[in-house]
């Protein structure tokens, strides 16, 4: 039996992904029925993570790096090719059915845009009513669910509850209605929240608002949060861990401050030097502030993805062994031993010139 939400400690292991993968097949042409070849988009490979009680796990990457495809599959929307996800340790292997609405109990998810994740025709108190009854925490009576109600909306700080609750998702800001979402998702009194880009959709003035909301439930909830965004410097504010993915594969992995502040892997430097910094601006138009990228920003086919190392096609570093040997993790010194820093990259094999 798992322990109580006020009875776990921060930092035990709530969901785990080991070599989790996703292939898509592409649907055929007509050609394609007279020969052998089954062509599929390698969405994501080989992905290993950890999401832990009170800990925020960013996933950062560019478009198409896979992403959103991790959390769909983390969220059972979407069913694996290969790989294990883990639950309190124990294998997850459902699809439909009262074991799966057990799940999405203790997994929740957060999507990127809270207007289309909203039914426009129903109001607040629809959508909330409707998460306690599915997850039967709406209480036994009427003046116990207008509580429940009151305290969702209090925990997402839209007070007071009944300015909110009969307002349609039209009526609300886009704020608002993603905290409506976070209040819909937390109406499960889940253990962890997948929140994809939570808030790429929102005005850059009420972001923070949502993200230090989110990082307040973390620590008052004892949640687990995984944060998908292609913003890698929100990570480093927001997220204890950042793991780096580009091409369907993770590249980099550690606690947030080493990974933003000492990149190891040249497309975490690429992502980082490509982020607005007020510092460069003199410098716009100057090829030597450019940076390094040898396609020009092009990112791979993953129907028919680079072989070994996915970046060499981009790689200003890339050695020969880059296009033919995948690269293994390999571990990093760091200061803190209670920390890790790992990069998937030849440059960092023993011996390697760096
Ligand atoms: Fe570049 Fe090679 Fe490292 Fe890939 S493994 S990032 S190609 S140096």
């Amino acid at each position: 039996m798992t322990a109580t939400k006020t009875e776990a400690a921060t930092g035990d292991v709530v969901l785990e992904a080991e070599n989790l993968t996703k292939h898509f097949p592409v649907r055929r042409g007509l050609r394609d029925l007279f020969t052998r070849d089954r062509k599929a988009v390698h969405a994501v490979d080989d992905i290993r993570l950890t999401l832990r009680r009170g800990r925020v796990t960013a996933l950062v990457g560019e478009s198409g790096s896979g992403k959103s495809t991790v959390a769909r599959l983390l969220a059972q929307l979407y069913s694996r090719t290969s790989g294990d996800i883990r639950l309190h340790g124990e294998s997850v292997t459902m699809h439909g059915g009262r074991r799966f609405r057990a799940y999405c109990r203790q997994v929740q998810m957060i999507f990127q845009d809270p207007f289309a994740s909203l039914n426009p025709v129903h109001t607040v108190r629809y959508h909330l009513t409707r998460s306690l009854r599915i997850h039967g925490r709406a209480g036994k009576n009427a003046a116990e669910l207008e509580q429940n109600l009151a305290d969702l909306l209090s925990k997402v700080q839209l007070t007071p509850p009944e300015r909110y609750l009969d307002k349609f998702p039209h009526e609300l800001s886009g704020g608002q209605r993603q905290r409506v979402s976070i209040a819909r998702a937390l109406g499960a009194d889940p253990e962890a929240l997948l929140a994809d880009e939570p808030v790429s959709m929102l005005d850059v003035s009420i972001r923070l608002g949502v993200l230090n909301l989110l990082r307040d439930l973390k620590e008052r909830l004892n949640l687990a949060i995984l944060y998908i965004t292609h913003d890698i410097a929100s990570a480093r504010y927001f997220a204890d861990e950042t793991l780096v993915m580009y091409a369907g594969r993770m590249v980099e992995g550690g606690d947030s401050e080493t990974v933003t502040q000492h990149p190891a892997h040249p497309y975490t430097r690429l992502l980082i030097e490509s982020a607005p910094d007020p510092d460069r601006l003199d410098r716009v138009g100057d090829p030597r502030e450019a940076p390094e990228d040898q396609a020009g920003g092009e990112p791979p086919s993953l129907i028919a993805p680079p072989t070994g190392c996915r970046f060499h096609p981009r790689c200003v570093h890339a050695m020969p062994k880059c296009s033919t040997d995948l690269p293994p993790r390999f571990e990093l010194p760091i200061a803190d031993a209670q920390q890790s820093h790992w990069a998937a990259c030849w440059l960092y094999e023993e011996g390697a010139a760096k």
